[in-house]
């Protein structure tokens, strides 16, 4: 527990004023969240619908819930009441599924569309120019009850330095790209999630403004 404090200190007082740590708990008990929580952490990121469930119920509530892994839509009801905001959004259907969970429940739900860049295959998320093209399609300026609040992407699990910059400033540009052609008028869209626990520092000189830090807070996860 010591060391999850100190851990946590080190890496919150290290960041920059406008950049959101969000401590990534996955596979982590609720005593080691609570330390982190104790030194002033809030927002926590799962990315289990059922874990984060059964954490969220145990927990405080004043904690902001991120969902940060693959969401299947028949999950999204189990969430939908308390979630704070969903990163990992990758499908015009998803989006849908949110929108009507959403205002089932009375709220609005932040969402963060998840962009595929990295070179691996298994990874989710909308290419850029699937991107493009949900977004110029139209139809989620329907969606009444969903916040589109910026981008999230994953960089390559590469020890090539150069390779997850590039990454990263792909896209930071492409947020410009969306931001001036989508969003200009919207102080909501805001938020460029990159950066995890052995590329945040990368991600800090590529515009990040949410990083998401699990190991390097909570130590190494036992699956
Ligand atoms: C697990 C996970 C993280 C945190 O990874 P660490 O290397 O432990 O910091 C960040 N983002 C996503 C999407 C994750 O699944």
């Amino acid at each position: 527990m010591h060391d999850i404090k100190e851990n946590y200190r080190k890496i919150a007082d290290s960041l920059p004023p406008d950049v959101q740590l969000v401590a990534i708990s996955k596979f982590h008990p609720c005593q080691h969240i609570m330390a982190a929580y104790e030194e002033g952490q809030r927002h926590f990121g799962e990315s289990h619908q059922q874990e984060l469930t059964k954490k969220a119920s145990q927990l405080p509530s004043d904690i902001q819930w991120h969902f940060i892994g693959h969401l299947q839509t028949n999950k999204v009801k189990n969430i939908a009441p308390y979630i704070a905001i969903i990163e990992s959004v990758d499908s015009i259907r998803l989006m849908r599924e949110i929108d009507k969970q959403a205002a089932r429940n009375n709220r609005t739900i932040k969402i963060l569309l998840q962009l595929h860049i990295a070179q691996e295959t298994t990874k989710y998320g909308f290419t850029l120019d699937e991107c493009r093209q949900m977004l110029s399609s139209g139809e989620w300026r329907q969606m009444k009850h969903i916040q589109i609040c910026g981008l999230m992407t994953i960089a390559s699990n590469v020890s090539n330095q150069q390779q997850i910059q590039q990454e990263f400033n792909t896209a930071a540009q492409f947020f410009n790209e969306i931001k001036t052609t989508y969003f200009p008028n919207d102080p909501n869209f805001s938020q460029r999630s990159w950066g995890m626990s052995h590329d945040y520092h990368i991600a800090l000189q590529c515009q990040t403004t949410n990083i998401r830090i699990g190991t390097k807070i909570f130590g190494e996860r036992i699956y």
